[in-house]
């Protein structure tokens, strides 16, 4: 019997599993991005790494960190299986606030109590701050510590997924702009090509041929800071922003904030460099000896609810709307995705995740 042709469009964090899943599942795959193996203009080149869903969950609905937190269980097998990958850790997060802010924290373990109670959330006075994070306790005297968060080398996993789809000879075009993407037909540099399936993982490229996609910019720094040394993901509750820093080796730290409706992704505005930059400060003084590497303005693809989708139709699948919680959800996304495309053809032609979730839930505890 002949191979099933699978054209997967776009190769950010997405068409990257997809492709190397699908391959080893025995489809024959055809990649195709606009961009180049580095990811140069994905979200997923630009994010941050962290895996945090219950920190997320203030801002985020139950679904979404359900899913991260069957996620985070699920990130360790798909890594075991990439040659060469290098950072991730499963070491906790913690939330912290100055002293005229802790009313913010409270209702943090309120909402939590409330919503989340199996999240191991635990109260640490100064001195258990100080054995976990010893810099931190010089700046607070008390944080919030969730022991099952995680974080990824996001970059470190799109290089490995690189090596990963060349070894395995997976077919892949770089510089090729996808248009007018349908059930078995795409348009690019102006032919119709075709498949038997083709699955769209443009993120925000799909904009204006999904209905509601909408693109949400975010700001970020990268930093190498030899004066501090912060192993685990903090936040800092603030009533005007949320401030993450994610460590990475080396004394390089991500820090990031802030989240604006726009689809503009140029430089940052001065104003939101030093909100963000002096938020890094008032976590760590160390961060002003920290040389600026990158500034990272780019944008995230989300439908209106904020929830990501996976629309099934004969011949398409579309994979879209992952907004700030790419990482945090790609495990289980990738698991409906190839349980879709396994079933061939459902009959279901939008396939809701809670529906899926419940599935997903029974089979995993
Ligand atoms: C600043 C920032 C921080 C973030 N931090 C985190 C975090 O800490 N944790 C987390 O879980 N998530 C985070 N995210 C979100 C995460 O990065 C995204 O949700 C995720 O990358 C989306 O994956 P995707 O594959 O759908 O899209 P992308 O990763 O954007 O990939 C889309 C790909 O499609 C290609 N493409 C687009 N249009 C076309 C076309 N017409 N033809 C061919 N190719 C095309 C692009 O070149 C790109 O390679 C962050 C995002 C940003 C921007």
């Amino acid at each position: 019997m002949d191979k099933i042709n699978i054209a997967i469009i776009g190769s950010g964090l997405m068409g990257r599993l997809l492709a190397l899943y699908l391959h080893r599942a025995g489809y024959a795959i055809e990649l195709f991005d606009k961009s180049d193996k580095r990811g140069t203009g994905s979200a997923a080149r630009a994010a941050g790494g962290l895996l945090t869903p219950l920190s997320e969950s203030l801002i985020a609905e139950p679904e979404i960190v359900n899913m991260g937190l069957v996620s985070l269980g699920l990130w360790p097998k798909i890594l075991a299986n990439l040659d060469g990958f290098t950072f991730f850790q499963q070491q906790g997060s913690l939330i912290v606030s100055h002293e005229q802010d802790k009313g913010e924290q409270q209702r943090f373990v309120r909402h939590l109590n409330k919503h989340w109670q199996n999240s191991e959330l635990t109260t640490l006075d100064r001195q258990q701050l100080k054995t976990l994070e010893p810099e931190l306790a010089q700046r607070f005297s008390s944080a919030l510590y969730l022991p099952n968060e995680g974080q990824l080398g996001n970059r470190k996993l799109l290089s490995a997924l690189t090596r990963q789809l060349e070894q395995e000879h997976i077919n892949w075009q770089l510089g090729a702009e996808v248009s007018q993407v349908k059930a078995h037909q795409f348009c690019l540099n102006g032919c119709v090509k075709t498949a038997d399936l083709v699955i769209d993982c443009r993120g925000t490229g799909a904009i204006g041929e999904l209905p509601q996609l909408r693109a949400v910019r975010g700001e970020l720094f990268q930093l190498l800071a030899p004066e501090v040394n912060i192993t685990r993901p903090v936040r800092l509750m603030h009533p005007r922003y949320n401030l993450y820093i994610a460590p990475k080796p080396h004394h390089h730290y991500v820090v990031g904030a802030t989240e604006i409706e726009s689809n503009d992704s140029s430089e940052m505005t001065v104003r939101s460099a030093l909100e963000l930059l002096s938020a890094a400060y008032s976590v760590h003084s160390g961060f002003a000896e920290a040389k600026i590497l990158e500034q990272v303005s780019a944008c995230r693809p989300a439908f209106s609810d904020n929830k990501p989708r996976i629309k099934w139709q004969a011949g398409l699948l579309q994979i879209n709307g992952l907004y700030r919680h790419g990482f945090l959800l790609a495990p289980v996304l990738l698991e409906h995705a190839l349980f879709v495309i396994s079933q061939q053809y459902p009959r279901l032609t939008d396939f809701t995740l809670s529906q899926y979730f419940a599935g997903l839930l029974t089979e995993v505890t």
